[in-house]
């Protein structure tokens, strides 16, 4: 059963003509306790897709449903009550810390929100968060600014995950970290799913790290989803899919990045208004792909492909 479901979710920003669209036709579900990885460029999306299953922004058409329910069109006030079972932890989350609180502070934030547990009950979750993250009670009174990068990044985890949300989309959580601590986040985040049966949507461009944790995957381009496959072990069909599958850098840093070989390189990024958004970068373009929108289609059990190749 799908925690998270978005039908025909579209969001634009601007009102200029044509519309672009940041996401587009968007029909996706995440079933409990699954990690689905979202992949694709910066910019096509991802974020904004993660930030609508999350409500903080609202949809330009399409609706969006949490745990049975339809909450597009869900109050500030109505929000609220499920506000709680959602969270986010995102690249520059740490940062977002107030210099002048301690751990303390920081972690017991979402219960000052949304709980009324007694004090002795806050310090008893405190300082389990804090060991499920690999952190000990010496770091409770410390200062954000007293801790390293991979500690505020815990803390971070610890904050979004201390009221053992529902769902939790991680929008380039790992990014920007040094290959070690990414590879002691990513089993943070892999053993509290296993142990609390967490739910998460896991953005990245990393296919690296997507392929490290993920139970399927979902891969988005200028806004549309283009492929989703079952598993991280399932061949890839799309020709976009491929390419960043070929480019993806290696988990281990002595060995070297593939380049990039299957994409037009000179094609054009812009949004093309009709047929297959990959079309102008794609090495296999027809007139057919110009002229003709390419909706996935399920080619075998839970692979899905956005391409009339396939
Ligand atoms: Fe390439 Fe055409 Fe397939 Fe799009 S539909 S990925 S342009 S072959």
């Amino acid at each position: 059963m799908n925690i998270v479901e978005v039908k025909s979710l579209y969001k634009s920003y601007t009102k200029s003509k044509p519309t672009k669209y940041a996401v587009h036709n968007v029909s996706l579900g995440i079933e409990h306790g699954e990690i689905l990885g979202l992949v694709g460029e910066s910019g096509c999306g991802k974020s904004t897709l993660g930030a609508l299953m999350l409500k903080l922004i609202e949809p330009t058409k399409g609706e969006i449903w949490f745990d049975g329910k339809n909450i597009t069109n869900l109050t500030f006030r109505n929000m609220r009550k499920i506000r709680s079972h959602m969270q986010i932890v995102f690249q520059g989350s740490s940062n977002a810390f107030n210099p002048y609180h301690t751990v303390r502070q920081i972690i017991s934030e979402p219960m000052d929100n949304y709980t009324k547990f007694s004090s002795a009950e806050k310090e008893r979750k405190i300082l389990a968060c804090l060991e499920s993250v690999g952190l000990g009670a010496e770091h409770i009174e410390r200062y954000s600014g007293e801790l390293s990068g991979g500690q505020r990044q815990r803390i971070g985890i610890a904050r979004a995950l201390i009221l053992d949300p529902k769902f939790v989309v991680c929008d380039e959580a790992v990014s920007s970290v040094d290959y070690g601590l990414k590879k002691q986040i990513l089993k943070i985040l892999y053993d509290l799913k296993q142990e609390k049966g967490f739910t998460y949507l896991f953005i990245s461009h990393d296919m690296a790290a997507i392929n490290a944790v993920c139970d399927r995957v979902a891969v988005m381009y200028l806004g549309n989803l283009v492929e989703i496959l079952p598993s991280t072990d399932a061949t890839a069909l799309h020709p976009y899919t491929k390419a960043l599958m070929a480019a993806t850098l290696e988990p281990d840093p002595k060995i070297k990045k593939k380049k990039l070989v299957l994409f037009n390189e000179s094609g054009d990024f812009s949004y093309p208004h009709g047929g297959c958004p990959f079309q102008s970068r794609c090495l296999y373009a027809s007139e057919k792909c110009r002229t003709e929108d390419q909706l996935l289609r399920e080619i075998s059990d839970g692979h899905f492909v956005a391409c009339h190749l396939i």
